[in-house]
């Protein structure tokens, strides 16, 4: 088991400049990358020579500027569509992140598919934002929610699928990854049982685009959503990749310049897909820069950035038993789960684990993280979390374990 960091991975760390700050008097240790990454120099340097040299809003200018922005902006999405597998670019419409574009199938596809009786899948893992614009679609439709549950280790009960998807399924909405227990989701079997029954499958990838290869043509989904903030791009920036036949079936979602073909006083028609889902200007700079970003994990190399974060999981569940008094949620098995480590110690509030860490300059986050159902699950109201990304060591480790013991001292060892 290591004990320092290996070379390569400190040379990636130090392509991270808010990595090299001190925070409290103390080296910063960053362990809330499910939150948000940080993002390397290649990025920073896109975000700033972007503005400096290639403003101007795309698709409608006819100048240099216009030109070049709206190449590198269509170069970015064709990079994205084939950093997850996509067979075509205009499958993959730029959102705001894996929020808006799970609102878009869900008030675009939802409203315009699901009728009373119809009923919507989705899990007991699923981050609010794959659960509340169902909420709001069923309210107006008459369908109905369900959950697939898990079991005391935050592993989906699969056993129960064959009950719960019938031919009133239309829609198996999960997570790739769970942000709230690192779980990692066998989506590829989902989707098989899904298909049996003719339901479409969309997946939140919020927590599984920064981490591994995705392939949605091997996942056999219909719709994957995902954020640039979480896989070092900007925040603002992320996408909705759905199958060409939907996309085009699919009535806008929003209404407004460059999403139209022709508009006439009482209707108007429609720009061809991704278009039709892009009214107004969009988040240019961030697109652009998400390209980057996506450049510059391939570069890294998935295979590599995979083995790093299991490593450096690995020695943190290790020296978190060693420490005692510390109750971890989600999977036992490596295989099953992700560089999110959730947690709770005794009576020790996790607000008050976070504020002490935080005054010895580690970051984690602590709270429901937008995972209601998943407390109400453990019958816990918050967990502290921890999260590694490709820029995390051994070191950051051992400097968590230093601050845990440290608010074992003052609340006691739990
Ligand atoms: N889904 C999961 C699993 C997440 O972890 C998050 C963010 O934490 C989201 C969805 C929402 O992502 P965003 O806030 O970037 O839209």
């Amino acid at each position: 088991m290591p004990t320092s960091p290996r070379p390569e991975w400190t040379a990636v760390r130090a392509q991270f400049p808010a990595m090299t700050q001190d925070v409290s008097g103390h080296p910063l240790v960053y362990l809330d990358s499910a939150a948000t990454s940080q993002k390397p120099r290649v990025v920073l340097d896109a975000l700033a020579k972007y503005y400096e040299r290639d403003n101007a809003n795309v698709h409608r200018g006819i100048h240099e500027l216009s030109r070049r922005a709206t190449i590198a902006y269509e170069e970015a999405r064709a990079k994205l569509a084939s950093f997850i597998g996509a067979a075509d670019p205009s499958e993959l419409v730029w959102t705001r992140g894996t929020t808006e574009a799970i609102n878009l199938v869900a008030s675009s596809w939802g409203l315009d598919t699901l009728k009373e009786g119809d009923e919507v899948l989705l899990s007991s893992m699923e981050h609010h934002s794959n659960i509340v614009p169902w909420q709001l679609v069923a309210h107006r439709t008459g369908a109905r929610l369900r959950y697939i549950e898990m079991d005391d280790q935050g592993r989906l009960v699969l056993d129960d699928l064959s009950e719960l998807l019938t031919e009133r399924t239309r829609l198996v909405a999960v997570t790739h990854i769970s942000n709230a227990l690192g779980t990692v989701n066998p989506v590829r079997e989902i989707t098989e049982h899904a298909k049996k029954v003719g339901a479409l499958v969309l997946v939140d990838g919020a927590q599984a685009v920064p981490h591994r290869r995705v392939d949605v043509q091997e996942l056999g989904c219909d719709f994957y959503a995902f954020s640039g903030h979480k896989m070092c791009g900007p925040t603002g920036s992320g996408a909705l990749w759905a199958r060409r036949e939907l996309l085009e079936s699919m009535p806008p979602y929003h209404g407004g310049g460059e999403m139209i073909r022709i508009v006439g006083r009482d209707s108007s028609t429609w720009a061809e897909i991704p278009h039709k889902f892009e009214a107004g200007t969009p988040n240019i700079a961030g697109a652009i820069t998400l390209g980057v970003a996506a450049d510059f994990l391939d570069e890294v190399g998935f295979d590599a950035i995979a083995e790093h974060e299991r490593e450096v999981l690995a020695y943190a569940l290790q020296r978190l038993d060693d420490l005692g008094g510390v109750t971890v949620y989600g999977p036992t098995d490596l295989d099953e789960r992700s560089g999110v480590i959730s947690f709770t110690m005794g009576d020790a509030h996790p607000h008050d684990i976070s504020t002490i860490l935080d005054s010895r300059g580690v970051a984690i986050r602590a709270g429901h993280h937008c995972a209601q159902l998943v407390m109400k699950h453990f019958g816990i109201s918050a967990t502290a979390r921890a999260s590694f990304y490709l820029y995390n060591s051994t070191d950051d480790v051992d400097r968590l374990v230093e601050g845990l013991a440290s608010v074992q001292e003052i609340f006691g060892p739990g």
